[in-house]
């Protein structure tokens, strides 16, 4: 049994659990229970503050957990980093009063900061060789300025919106965050079995995310100029249509390259382009 710290409400919790579901781990959520047994898998998840995850890894109270990079960095936490799981990115940035002129990191010097990350914050500080007063507070940072709690504030950014609203500006990004898959370092081999076949399900999502299925039809004698187009996993499948002369020709290509390609595939006689999203793909 491999058990799993998992945010228990708040911006990873969708992601974490919409994830576990793709990869056919199925966890009921009752959130009255913080200690959860998935129906057909060994894992069992235990659903914890974001705050709490890293410690719970690094001690072994839980063997593996998905929690924000920022909070991994900022408990120190001594758990390793096994995937980046793509969602939940933000980064955390000082931000000024919008009007405030900015002339680099001396800025700071003398000055109070409020935060929620003080110890990412120090560091950064103490690199800079600056000194400033940290103000901790657990919520509600982007008010600080405001309310003259703290002269600049450290938090994390997504859209920024936040911090328009606010009347705030960025003027420093310290670090660049996501949700990552941590371990606590004294796995068994039970448990790494567990572990690997979670890891071959996720990367399979993980694979699947941005490729795409694609079917089109096409005439026979277009097929190698149109296959000649197409950036498989491996070649196209090409079979023929019942109508004598066509044929239909299947492959999965890079979503982002997709635009860049159909206008091509439609100018060499490709006809009912069908996209599909992919759930998993094993290469
Ligand atoms: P908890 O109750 O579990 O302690 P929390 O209030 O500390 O939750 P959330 O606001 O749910 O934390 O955020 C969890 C994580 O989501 C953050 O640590 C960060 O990694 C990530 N995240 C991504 N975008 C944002 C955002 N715009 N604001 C806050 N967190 C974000
Ligand atoms: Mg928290």
């Amino acid at each position: 049994m491999l058990r799993i710290a998992v945010q228990s409400k708040g911006r990873l919790h969708d992601d974490t659990m919409a994830l576990l579901r793709e990869a056919d781990i199925k966890v009921s959520e009752s959130k009255r229970t913080l200690l959860v047994k998935a129906r057909n898998f060994p894992i069992e998840t235990l659903f914890l503050r974001d705050d709490d995850i890293p410690a719970t890894v690094a001690d072994g109270v839980a063997d593996i957990g998905i929690v924000g990079l920022n909070e991994l960095e900022e408990k120190e936490a001594d758990a390793e980093i096994i995937r980046h799981l793509g969602f939940g990115a933000c980064r955390l940035s000082l931000a000024l009063p919008k009007d405030e002129p900015y002339t680099g990191p001396e800025w700071f010097e003398g000055k109070t900061i409020a935060t929620s990350y003080p110890t990412i914050l120090r560091k950064w500080l103490n690199k800079q060789g600056i000194k400033a007063t940290i103000h901790v507070i657990s919520g509600s940072v982007e008010i600080s300025t405001g309310v003259g709690l703290a002269d600049a504030i450290f938090d994390i950014v997504s859209s920024g919106s936040t911090l328009v609203t606010n009347k705030l500006r960025e003027v420093e990004t310290i670090m660049h965050s996501d949700a990552v898959l941590i371990a606590n370092k004294l796995l068994d081999n039970e448990k790494r079995a567990i572990l690997d076949e979670m890891l071959f399900r996720f990367d399979a999502i993980q694979s699947a995310e941005t490729k795409k299925y694609v079917l089109l039809n096409a005439p026979a004698e277009k097929v190698d100029a149109i296959t000649a187009l197409l950036p498989g996993v491996k070649s196209p499948t090409v079979m023929p249509l019942a109508e004598s002369g066509w044929c239909s020709i299947h492959t999965v290509i890079d979503e982002d390259r997709f635009w860049e390609i159909i206008g091509k595939l439609k100018a060499e006689g490709a006809q009912g382009i069908l996209v599909i999203d992919i759930e998993k793909l094993i290469v």
